[in-house]
């Protein structure tokens, strides 16, 4: 059954100049029981889109179109705060750089503690035993529960923050660059306690994060983003195995241990599209290998593709299997 369904969102920010064209026509859909990555570079509107859905973006940031339905029922028509209300009870988001936003002058149990209290009528003492046994479930000793966060490392602080936002069972668990921050070996813990707390809770996850490695190996699907647009889309296995679009097979050599490869990586010549106005060309031509005339006419639309579940937006969509060859071919 579909969890969450987003159509055609469109997210500008207002600034003193021109807008800026964050998120352009995204759509995509998340199964129960899916884990779903959203992956792109900095800057290409990862955490947008998220806070779009939550209702949850910063003053100047405008839903222009599109629409959201959760469960079936459609988000868009609620002011932001009524989504929050019914978000809160269905989906925990854990933001980028939660672990540094905890307060500093409240212990971290009673932290948990308020969030529990803001949407459930329950006794100080059964928000105490929750807070336990919440600590229990990240992997925090519960005798903690009094300290404050200055007293927790950075790992430590994440799992907090994950704590947090289990709080009320989620049906999807929203978590935006989870692990950016941490040393590599606390990161893999972090991620195997994330995806062994959704199994245990039967939800889904969003998984937000610019590195793809990470979702090879946690996700079952996943969107790349760039430019505020949906380049490919599918399942993990279609698009990470055999990339149809230039971008995605750039992003591919910037993490060579996704393909168990050991090659040293090769980051993407070039530098993020202007956001400022909207996407009349390929927002990655600038940059793309493969860019020919077509692609300054337009941006070409995510199109469906032979195989189930893999959708590519590229005019030379046709000559993947040649693009593919020549963007694995070593540098001479
Ligand atoms: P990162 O990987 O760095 O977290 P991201 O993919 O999450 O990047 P967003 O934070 O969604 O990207 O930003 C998308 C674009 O919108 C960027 O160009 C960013 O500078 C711009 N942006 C984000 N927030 C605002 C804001 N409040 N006002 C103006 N522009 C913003
Ligand atoms: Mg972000």
């Amino acid at each position: 059954m579909t969890l969450l369904n987003v159509e055609n969102l469109t997210v500008t920010y207002a600034t003193d100049d021109e807008p800026v064209h964050a998120v352009n026509d995204v759509s995509f859909t998340i199964d129960e029981g899916v884990n779903y990555g959203l992956a792109g570079e900095s800057g290409s509107g990862k955490s947008t889109a998220a806070e779009a859905l939550l209702g949850l973006l910063p003053g100047n940031g405008t839903v222009e179109s599109g629409t959201i339905e959760f469960k079936g029922t459609d988000l868009t028509s609620l002011s932001d705060a009524q989504r929050r209300d019914i978000l809160w009870e269905d989906i925990a988001y854990i933001p980028q750089s939660a672990m540094d936003s905890l307060d500093p002058v409240m212990s971290t149990g009673d932290q948990i503690a308020q969030a529990i209290h803001t949407h459930r009528n329950v006794t100080d003492a059964k928000a105490r035993d929750r807070v336990r046994e919440l600590f229990e479930i990240v992997g925090l000793d519960p005798d903690r529960i009094d300290d404050y966060p200055h007293e927790f490392s950075g790992g430590m602080r994440q799992r907090v923050t994950i704590a947090m936002a289990l709080a009320l069972e989620p049906d999807l668990i929203i978590a935006d660059e989870p692990t950016t921050g941490l040393d590599v070996i606390v990161q893999d813990k972090i991620i195997d306690k994330i995806l062994e707390i959704q199994e245990r809770m039967d939800s889904s996850l969003l998984l937000i994060t610019h590195e793809i490695g990470v979702i090879a190996e946690t996700c079952d699907e996943l969107s790349i983003l760039y430019g505020g647009k949906v380049m490919e889309q599918g399942s993990v296995d279609n698009v990470l195995v055999n990339p149809t679009n230039p971008y995605t097979m750039g992003l591919k050599n910037s993490f060579p241990e996704i393909d168990e490869g050991d090659e040293d990586p090769v980051a993407i010549p070039g530098s993020p599209p202007n956001l400022n106005r909207e996407p009349t060309a390929c927002v990655f031509r600038d940059r793309c290998p493969f860019a020919t005339d077509e692609c300054e006419e337009s941006h070409p639309d995510l199109v469906e593709l032979p195989n189930r579940n893999h959708r590519s937006a590229c005019h030379r969509v046709k000559e993947a299997a040649q693009m593919r060859q020549s963007a694995d071919e070593p540098e001479t």
